[in-house]
């Protein structure tokens, strides 16, 4: 099959800056596609690289856009090397659209435009929503509450950990018995730290001091120090998600070879072939929870769509970002009607 090709750069601001271990990020940069085939129907994808996460840079992306003739084959399509993951995503959702805009309709046309608007509430209860690091999320989780979030994410290894155990201590006393929180590190703990976090976790659960459920501590240390986070998945109660670790296919892959039998965070968006993708969770029915790469509604779409398909344990999908961009729709279309 052979489509006629034309992408487009874009750049959108948060509205505030998004402060993880890695640092701050005010501007998400990406490239929206479109592939039209012989019949003359659109497929559109997106490319959304982090490449501080372990994908390609937005640069490396542009340029093999650039290099591409403005007539590109499925050979093409499918033999985009892996140091390009974010392109392979792209390119094959772009390719498969036709499917991915099917299911969007099975699921009701508001989750379409959902992006513009809080998440509705039937939707909201399957996401996870995503707190401010700090105290912030002190005052941030009631809004989610009441949109529909019932599982939390809250970003530590931001702050010295005497101070977000203080602030975690609150914070468990003050969400509802029903909500679930995820802890997610981004590598950012020294080993010492991740034992007294997972110690915590487990003695509360144990005292059973809490009524809310801890689901995993995300990402407790540094990708190189995988077999540490091996051992620690195997000493305490309190799950283990391996995020950073298995940025991407091949990653994940080793991850599983080397024994990881805990949570895997797969984010479409840089995890490369989605056709792949789901070719390997099928054969090894990992245990998996899918992530938002801070995408626009194109990628969401193809990256929810994998979700659905390939999610097992009723875990929330991380895509509770809605209220880190503003009219997202708007946007998105002065962007469709320019390309
Ligand atoms: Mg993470």
């Amino acid at each position: 099959m052979g489509y006629q090709f034309k992408f487009r750069p874009y750049q959108r601001r948060f509205l505030r800056s998004l402060t993880t271990n890695h640092g701050k990020w005010d501007i998400r940069e990406g490239i929206i596609l479109r592939l039209t085939d012989e019949s003359g129907k659109v497929g559109w994808g997106e490319i959304a690289p982090i490449s501080w996460f372990g994908s390609e840079t937005l640069e490396q992306a542009l340029d093999f856009c650039r290099q591409l003739p403005g007539e590109i084959t499925d050979e093409i399509i499918f033999s985009i090397p892996d140091e390009l993951p974010a392109c392979q995503f792209g390119f094959e959702s772009a390719q498969e659209w036709g499917e991915t805009r099917l299911i969007a309709s099975v699921l009701g046309s508001e989750f379409f435009s959902m992006p513009n608007a809080p998440c509705p509430m039937p939707y909201a209860q399957s996401f996870s929503g995503l707190l401010p690091a700090g105290e912030a999320a002190l005052n941030q989780w009631e809004t989610l509450w009441q949109q529909g979030y019932r599982t939390f994410k809250w970003k530590i290894g931001v702050y010295a950990i005497a101070h977000e155990l203080k602030i975690f201590e609150s914070l468990i006393h003050t969400l509802p018995a029903s909500s679930k929180l995820r802890l997610d590190a981004n590598g950012g703990l020294s080993y010492e730290e991740a034992n007294l976090w997972l110690w915590t976790c487990d003695n509360l659960k144990e005292n059973g001091e809490i009524a809310l459920e801890i689901e995993f501590i995300e990402q407790p240390l540094p990708v190189e120090q995988f077999q540490q986070m091996l051992e620690l998945s195997m000493s305490y109660e309190t799950a283990i998600a391996l995020d950073e670790s298995v940025a991407t296919l091949a990653q994940l892959a080793a991850c599983y070879q080397k024994g990881w039998r805990g949570i895997f965070v797969i984010k479409p968006g840089i995890v490369g072939s989605p056709s792949r993708l789901r070719e390997f969770c099928q054969q090894h029915q990992i245990d998996t929870v899918f992530s938002s790469v801070f995408e626009t509604a194109i990628a969401r779409l193809a990256a929810l769509q994998l979700a659905a398909e390939l999610s097992r344990n009723n875990r929330a999908v991380g895509f509770g970002i809605d209220h880190f961009f503003e009219q997202e729709e708007t946007w998105l279309q002065s962007l469709w009607n320019d390309l």
